[in-house]
C-alpha cells in the first residue's frame, strides 16, 4: 500500500531546505526581522508578479481581507455579497469590517454564482465579494456588470488564487482591492502565517499600509487608528525566492489536474474541476483539485483505508450553515453540493505514480477497470 498525503508539511520545508536555510542565516544574522529590504523586495516583486500598481505584505489573508474592505470604504450599515462556499475568513473580514455579510449561491463551478449575486441586492448592498476558490477566477465580466449598474465595489478572496486568470487578467486585480495568502498549504505558502494585500489605486494602498502599521503614514505620522499586521522580513524573503520558480510551481499543479482529468474522466459517479487549458478565459492553478462524487462518505473511507488522504473542505459547512453566527439564509443548491464535494490529493510532493494510485482506487470504488 502506498501512503498519500493530502499535504504533506514537512515535504514543503524538506523539499527547500538548502535555500530556507540560507535565508534563515542570512535576515537572521543582519537582525533584518520588521520591514527591511526583503520585504519591499518581495512587495515589488509579487505586484510585478501580478502586473499590478502595490502589493502590502500583511500577517494573514484574513487581516488581508479586513483591511482591503477598510481601505476602500466598507463599514457599517454595508452588505457584503459572497459566496457561501468559502472560507469562513471571508465572512469573517466583513464582519470586523463593520459589515454584514450574505452569503449566496455558487453555481456548478463552485465559485459565486453572478444571478445569484443579483437576486441579493439590497438598498444596502456596498461590494461583492468573490472568492477565486480552488484556484479558479470567477466569471469576472458578468460580476463586474452587476457592480457597473449598481455601483457596488469588488473586493477579491484572492487567498486560493495566485497566478490564476481570467480572460488574461490575474485573481486580485480586477476590484479595488485583493487579499492573498500565504498559509502554508496555499500553492505559495511561508512557514507560518503570512498575506498580502494588493491594489492598483494608490490611495487605498496607502490608507491600507497605515491600518496596518498602527495608523502611521510613510513619514511616520500618525493620521488615523490602525493596528499592527505586518509580513515578518524572514517570510518575506523566504516567499521571494520560491516566488521566482512559481512558473514551474503552476505547470506541475496544471500537469497533475490533466493526469487526473486523463485517468478519471470517464467515471461517471464523479464531476471534475475543468481540464487545464479546457476553457480559453480560464488559467487555473489548482489550488486544490475539489470533485464531486457520489457516495462521498464512502469514497473518503474507502481512500483512508488504501492509504490515500483527502478533505472535505471547510469541515463541510458553507457560510450559511454557521447558525451560531446568525445566518438564516436557505440554498438549496449549495446545500446539496455540500454533501458531495471532496478534495483529492494536490501538491507539489506528489509524484505521477501516486495521482496514478489514487485515481487506481477511486476507479476500483466505482467498480471501474484500471
Ligand atoms: C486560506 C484562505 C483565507 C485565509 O487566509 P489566511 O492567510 O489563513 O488568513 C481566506 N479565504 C480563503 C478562500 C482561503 O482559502
Amino acid at each position: 500500500m502506498r501512503n498519500v498525503l493530502f499535504f504533506n508539511y514537512p515535504d514543503l520545508f524538506a523539499s527547500q531546505e538548502e535555500e530556507f536555510q540560507q535565508t534563515f542565516l542570512d535576515v537572521g544574522r543582519r537582525g533584518a526581522f520588521i520591514k527591511q529590504r526583503e520585504l519591499k523586495e518581495f512587495e515589488k516583486c509579487l505586484a510585478s508578479f501580478l502586473g499590478v500598481r502595490h502589493a502590502l505584505g500583511v500577517g494573514n489573508a484574513t487581516d488581508g481581507l479586513e483591511v482591503a474592505l477598510l481601505a476602500a470604504g466598507v463599514g457599517p450599515g454595508d452588505e457584503v455579497i459572497l459566496s457561501s462556499h468559502t472560507m469562513l475568513a471571508t465572512a469573517v473580514a466583513v464582519h470586523f469590517a463593520g459589515g454584514t455579510p450574505v452569503p449566496v449561491e455558487c453555481g456548478p463551478d463552485h465559485l459565486i454564482d453572478p444571478a445569484a449575486v443579483e437576486a441579493a441586492l439590497t438598498s444596502r448592498t456596498r461590494a461583492i465579494m468573490p472568492t477565486q476558490l480552488n484556484g479558479r477566477t470567477c466569471d469576472m465580466d458578468a460580476l463586474g456588470r452587476i457592480a457597473e449598474r449598481h455601483g457596488l465595489l469588488i473586493v477579491e478572496d484572492a487567498a486560493q488564487a495566485l497566478g490564476s486568470r481570467y480572460k488574461g487578467r490575474c485573481a486580485g486585480t480586477f476590484g479595488i482591492a485583493s487579499a492573498i495568502s500565504f498559509y502554508p498549504a496555499k500553492v505559495l505558502g511561508c512557514l507560518g502565517d503570512g498575506g498580502a494585500v494588493v491594489t492598483n489605486d494608490t490611495a487605498v494602498y496607502e490608507h491600507a499600509s497605515e491600518l496596518c502599521n498602527f495608523g502611521r503614514d510613510a513619514s511616520g505620522a500618525v493620521v488615523r487608528w490602525g493596528f499592527n499586521s505586518r509580513l515578518d522580513n524572514l517570510h518575506a524573503a523566504m516567499l521571494h525566492f520560491q516566488l521566482n520558480k512559481y512558473g514551474q510551481v503552476m505547470c506541475r499543479r496544471r500537469q497533475l489536474a490533466a493526469l487526473y482529468t486523463e485517468r478519471l474522466g470517464d467515471v461517471a459517479e464523479i464531476v471534475l474541476p475543468p481540464a487545464p487549458d479546457s476553457d480559453p478565459d480560464h488559467f487555473d492553478i489548482y489550488q486544490n483539485y475539489e470533485i464531486e462524487a457520489e457516495k462521498r462518505d464512502e469514497l473518503k473511507q474507502h481512500l483512508k483505508d488504501h492509504g490515500i488522504g483527502t478533505l472535505i473542505q471547510w469541515n463541510g459547512e458553507a457560510i450559511h450553515h454557521l447558525k451560531a453566527l446568525g445566518f438564516t439564509q436557505q440554498l438549496r443548491y449549495t446545500d446539496r453540493l455540500f454533501t458531495r464535494l471532496l478534495m483529492l490529493p494536490m501538491n507539489m510532493s506528489l509524484a505521477d505514480e501516486d495521482v496514478h494510485y489514487v485515481c487506481d482506487n477511486i476507479r476500483e470504488f466505482y467498480g471501474y477497470s484500471q
